[in-house]
């Protein structure tokens, strides 16, 4: 029998870890904090958590449109923050019961290499334990990177992970960073009712993601009364008392109650004798895989966020799942960027597919491009929305979809036909001739394909 050793059990370890345990392995996890990992207990699973509250407030702020009148909603932030954190537990909880019902050993402490085919696991009272491996896989995750001028306090200076011990509502939250991270957190603390500055270094928020729908997040968080500090880069983060003070690199000050570090994350791969053991790190200190999740160390596999392959729980399952199809002999299909499907789930949410924007525009791709704006979407017009767009791209010879956009609410659940017909090269013309409910805000995409129809 081939023993699989997985070191780290969030979606990348414990996804993994299921699926040899179905190709017949044997199977140990060593993960430290929790099964499920950071997704569950830290980052996705309690931020989404956190923005279903934020979209109810955000309908209730909507409802006059509609000819409701709401009295005042209040949140009350301690409630929702228990919420939060017992369904992140309730959800780590289910992981561990799979996994034992799968017959996966899993052991609670943290794991290192001791060369490329042993795991030593230190158990939280200090015992260790040798695991011989046929194959090992990496999936230790990332942390939320801090600077020295800006040091977390655990109760106004906060990184992401500690946003739900906060007690009551805050007055003012400076969120620094404005990837997705921080747009997730500014939009959400906004719809919450608390009034939000958001810290951006660069021209506009989330830099990496579609400019277009950029702007119009952009517009309706500035709309609903958010400061966005664009060109201002965060010097540091200083506490006096009640007070946060956020000073930016040009000397400017700006002062609230509390301030949240979206500043991206690295990688947890110190200290575990990765290096010894023949496994090649890059320069930020993420291990370096190939398409089928090898690293350079023979029998040693790596997936999720330590790789810093597209940081998202979904490439993190996918590419331990490939990892394990590899180990065991199963069919595999290298990981394929171009077809991830994810989503920005701010108010209104952002969801991409395929080939972006700027590979266009930089003439990397060779794409023809429409954008139907849902201002114009009956359903969309009847739910009182009037921000968002669906935006498609297809080869001009082909006529097969290349990607999309969607900017809208619940755009995670719309970019599903058009990830669909990325991933399957559907042309267009299909996904045109395909029936939509109507009306429906779907209609809309099915609208965008009709205007890439060439006789
Ligand atoms: C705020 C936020 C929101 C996010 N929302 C989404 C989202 O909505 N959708 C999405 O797809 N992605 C989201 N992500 C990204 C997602 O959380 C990560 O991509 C995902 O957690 C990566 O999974 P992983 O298995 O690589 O690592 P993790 O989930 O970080 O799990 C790694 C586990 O390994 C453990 N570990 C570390 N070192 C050791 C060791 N030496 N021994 C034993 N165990 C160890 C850790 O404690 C942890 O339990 C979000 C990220 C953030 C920061």
């Amino acid at each position: 029998m081939t023993r699989v050793v997985i070191v780290g059990g969030g979606p990348g370890g414990y996804e993994s870890a299921l699926v040899a345990a179905q190709l017949g392995a044997e199977v140990v996890v060593v993960d430290s904090d929790g099964l499920g990992g950071s997704a569950v207990l830290t980052d996705c699973v309690p931020s989404k958590t956190l923005i279903a509250t934020a979209e109810v407030m955000t309908d209730f702020g909507e409802a006059g449109e509609l000819g409701i009148d709401v009295a005042a909603p209040r949140v009350d932030l301690a409630r929702v923050n228990a919420r939060v954190k017992a369904l992140a537990l309730a959800q780590s909880a289910d992981i561990e019961s799979r996994l034992a019902r799968e017959g996966v050993t899993v052991v609670h402490g943290r794991g290192r290499l001791d060369g490329p085919s042993r795991v030593v696991a230190t158990a939280t009272d200090g015992t260790e334990t040798t695991y011989d491996a046929d194959a090992v896989l990496l999936a230790t995750g990332a942390a939320p990177r801090v600077l020295d001028t800006a040091q977390p306090d655990g109760e106004r200076i906060l990184t992401w992970e500690q946003v739900y011990d906060l007690g009551e509502m805050p007055e003012h939250v400076i969120v620094v960073g404005s990837g997705v991270t921080g747009a997730e957190f500014a939009s959400a603390y906004q719809s919450l009712g608390i009034p939000v500055t958001l810290v951006s270094s660069r021209d506009r928020v989330l830099p990496g993601e579609d400019q277009d729908a950029a702007q119009v997040l952009e517009d309706v968080l500035t709309r609903r009364g958010m400061t966005v500090l664009s060109r201002s880069r965060m010097q540091s983060v200083s506490r006096d008392g009640e007070v946060v003070t956020v000073t930016l690199a040009d000397g400017r000050e700006v002062t609230g109650s509390h301030c949240i570090l979206a500043l991206g994350s690295v990688p947890n791969t110190a200290g575990i004798g990765l290096e010894s053991a023949g496994v090649t790190l890059d320069d930020g200190g993420f291990v370096k895989v190939d398409r089928v999740s090898r690293t350079s160390a023979p029998g040693v596999y790596a997936a999720g966020d330590c790789t810093g392959v597209f940081m998202l729980a979904s490439v993190a399952a996918m590419q331990g799942r490939i990892a394990m199809a590899h180990v065991l002999g199963d069919a595999v299909q290298p990981l394929d960027l171009g077809v991830v499907a994810s989503n920005v789930f701010t108010s209104p949410e952002i969801a991409t597919v395929g080939v972006t924007q700027q590979q266009v525009d930089s003439g990397e791709v060779l794409a023809e491009v429409v954008m139907q704006p849902l201002a114009t979407n009956a359903r969309a017009k009847m739910q009182g929305i009037v921000d968002g767009f669906v935006k498609l791209f297809v080869a001009p010879g082909s006529r097969s979809l290349l990607g999309g956009v969607v900017v809208g609410p619940r755009a995670s659940e719309l970019i599903h036909p058009v990830a669909l017909a990325v991933t399957e090269r559907i042309t267009a013309d299909q996904l045109a001739q395909t029936f939509t409910v109507y009306p429906s805000i779907s209609g809309s995409i099915a609208e965008a394909a009709r205007r890439l129809h060439r006789a």
